[in-house]
């Protein structure tokens, strides 16, 4: 079982999550080519290993965050905020 400790409301299980896919993507701007916004959303690597993901906390604060999970082993090494500055502002806090 995955549990994802959502560092606004505590360690849930990951069925209150939504899987939003890789976060270490970088879109392009809105005015790029297709081309790079085709590989942007279409191209993804298939990590053996650690990854950053994208996952939504739906059935709770509804927060996007960024997970560090291994996708072999599900271990996860951090969980914070996907808003820079919400992340800021817990680190402050912490
Ligand atoms: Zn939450």
């Amino acid at each position: 079982m995955l549990r994802i400790a959502c560092p606004f409301c505590g360690t849930r299980d990951h069925s209150e999550f939504s899987y939003g896919g890789d976060g270490s993507v970088n879109y392009p701007a809105l005015d790029a080519a297709l081309e790079a916004w085709h590989d942007a959303v279409f191209l993804r690597d298939n990590i053996c290993g650690r990854q950053v993901e994208t996952w939504q906390h739906v059935h709770g604060c509804r927060m996007w965050l960024l997970v560090e999970r291994d996708t072999m082993t599900h271990e996860i090494f951090s969980v914070r905020p996907a808003h820079a500055g919400l992340a800021t502002v817990l680190e402050a806090t912490e």
